[in-house]
C-alpha cells in the first residue's frame, strides 16, 4: 500500500524522516519507501495527510548548510506517488545546488501537492497545506512553482500568519508587501544567459534573427517570449494548451516567424539556434537527445535532464552546449530570496539589487563554460563541480 492511503486508512495525520529519525517505523517495510531509498541524501522529509480536503502534501528539506532551504510549491497531478516523491526529492537538493552556486543564504528544499486526478487546487486545500508548513518552524520557505500562483502564496500567508511570525512564504503579492510572481526574473536571467552562450557559440550577443524553439509558454515562457520577439528572433513554439499557443503567435504577428508545432516529439526535432525548455524536467533523455537539432540549450525547466551524469555527457559529445538549468533559472530565487532578506531583517526590498544579483548568473555560465572546456567534461558536471565547492566553502 501507497504511503498516504496508509495514512488516510490509519487516520495517521504527519509522517516525518528528521536527521535519521523516523517518526512511523513500520514506513521502513513500506514499497514506496523502499524505492525512494536510492534518491535519498535530505535531511527531512515530511509526508502531510489533511483528511478534510484529502490533502497529500510532501515536502523535502535537502541542505540547510546555507540557512534555512527555500524552494516552489508544485501543485500537480502525478501518475504515481512514487513519482511525486522523487520529483519533490530531486527539486530540493537541485535547490541546494542552484542557491548555492549564485551565493545565496538558503539550502534547497521543494514542498509537492499531489492531486488526484479528479481533485482541483482550492482555498481550504491551500489553507491545508499552509497548516503543515508551519510544522517546519521556518527550516523551509516556498514561493511559487508549476501550478501556483501569488494569489496561492497570499492564501498561504494569510493562513501562516495566523499560527506564526516566522516566514515561511514568499512571492506574494505586491500589494500584501511580496515581490509577486518570480517567473519575470527567472525569465530575464534565461534571456541574458542565451545571450551568454550566443557569444560562446555564434560570436554575438544579438539574438535577432537568431530561431529559438521554446517549450513550454506558461509564466517564464510567456515572459521569455516577449523578450525575444522585441530582439525580433524568431520562435518555434509549442505548449499543450493551445490557448498559451495562440497568445504567443497573436505577439509575433507581424514581428518575427512563430511557428507552432506539436507538444509531443516534435519540438526536439525542428533545426534551431537556441532549444529552451520551459516546460516539465526529464525531457533530455536517452529519447530526445538523439533528435536535438540546435547547438544550445537554455531553458528554465528544472532538472531537465532525466539522467544527470548520462543525458549530460550526451549532449557534450554532440557539441550541443547546454547552459545546466539549475545555474540559468536562479533569477526566481534570486528575487525569493531577497524577499525573504527584507521580510526577516527588516532590509527594504529592492528590485534594482535583484538584477543587479541576477547578471551573476552570466558570470556563473561563463565560468562554468570554462571549466567545461579545460576539463572537457559536460557543462552540467561542470556546474556541479562550482556549486559542491561553493557549499564546501561556506563559513557557517
Ligand atoms: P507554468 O506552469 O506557468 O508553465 C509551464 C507550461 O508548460 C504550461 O503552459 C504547460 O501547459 C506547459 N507544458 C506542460 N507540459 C508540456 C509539454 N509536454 N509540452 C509543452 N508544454 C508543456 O510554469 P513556469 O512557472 O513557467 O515554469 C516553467 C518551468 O521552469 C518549470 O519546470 C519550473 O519548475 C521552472 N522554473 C520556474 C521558475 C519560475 O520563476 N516560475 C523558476 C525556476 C524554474
Amino acid at each position: 500500500m501507497a504511503i498516504f492511503s496508509l495514512m488516510q486508512k490509519s487516520n495517521i495525520k504527519h509522517i516525518s524522516w528528521v536527521k535519521g529519525k523516523l517518526s512511523h517505523e513500520f514506513i521502513k517495510k513500506n514499497v514506496v519507501w523502499k524505492n525512494i531509498q536510492k534518491h535519498f541524501e535530505h535531511e527531512e522529509l515530511h509526508f502531510f495527510y489533511d483528511k478534510k480536503t484529502n490533502g497529500r502534501f510532501t515536502i523535502a528539506v535537502h541542505n540547510t548548510f546555507r540557512g534555512p532551504s527555500i524552494g516552489g510549491l508544485r501543485v500537480w497531478q502525478f501518475k504515481t506517488e512514487e513519482d511525486a516523491i522523487i520529483d519533490v526529492l530531486r527539486l530540493s537538493k537541485a535547490m541546494t545546488y542552484k542557491n548555492a552556486a549564485v551565493g545565496l543564504n538558503h539550502g534547497g528544499g521543494k514542498a509537492i501537492i499531489w492531486l488526484d486526478k479528479n481533485q482541483k487546487k482550492s482555498r481550504p486545500l491551500l489553507r491545508a497545506f499552509a497548516r503543515s508548513l508551519i510544522k517546519l518552524e521556518g527550516n523551509f520557505v516556498t514561493g511559487e512553482d508549476v501550478g501556483t500562483s501569488e494569489q496561492d502564496m497570499d492564501i498561504m500567508q494569510e493562513e501562516v500568519k495566523k499560527y506564526t511570525k516566522k516566514v515561511c512564504v514568499v512571492c506574494c503579492s505586491k500589494k500584501t508587501g511580496g515581490s509577486g510572481n518570480p517567473s519575470p526574473f527567472t525569465a530575464y536571467g534565461i534571456y541574458d544567459g542565451m545571450k551568454v552562450c550566443a557569444k560562446r557559440v555564434f560570436g554575438t550577443t544579438d539574438l535577432k534573427g537568431k530561431t529559438i524553439a521554446l517549450q513550454g509558454l506558461g509564466n517564464v515562457g510567456w515572459v521569455l517570449a516577449k523578450h525575444l520577439v522585441k530582439t525580433r528572433a524568431n520562435l518555434i513554439i509549442t505548449d499543450i494548451d493551445k490557448n498559451k499557443v495562440a497568445k504567443v503567435q497573436r505577439l509575433a504577428k507581424g514581428k518575427v516567424s512563430c511557428k507552432a508545432v506539436f507538444a509531443d516529439h516534435q519540438i526536439y526535432s525542428e533545426k534551431s539556434d537556441i532549444f529552451s525548455p520551459c516546460a516539465l524536467g526529464g525531457i533530455l533523455n536517452s529519447k530526445t537527445v538523439p533528435l536535438l537539432k540546435c547547438p544550445i540549450i537554455a531553458g528554465s525547466a528544472n532538472n531537465q535532464l532525466w539522467d544527470e551524469k548520462k543525458d549530460g555527457l550526451a549532449l557534450h559529445k554532440k557539441d550541443i552546449l547546454y547552459a545546466p538549468d539549475f545555474i540559468i533559472n536562479a533569477g526566481g530565487v534570486i528575487n525569493a530570496a531577497m524577499e525573504y532578506a527584507a521580510k526577516t531583517k527588516g532590509k527594504l526590498y529592492n528590485e534594482i539589487e535583484v538584477y543587479k544579483k541576477i547578471d551573476e548568473i552570466s558570470e556563473n555560465l561563463n565560468l562554468i563554460f570554462d571549466y567545461s572546456e579545460k576539463e572537457n567534461i559536460p557543462t552540467s558536471q561542470a556546474a556541479i563541480k562550482i556549486a559542491e565547492e561553493r557549499l564546501k566553502n561556506t563559513e557557517v
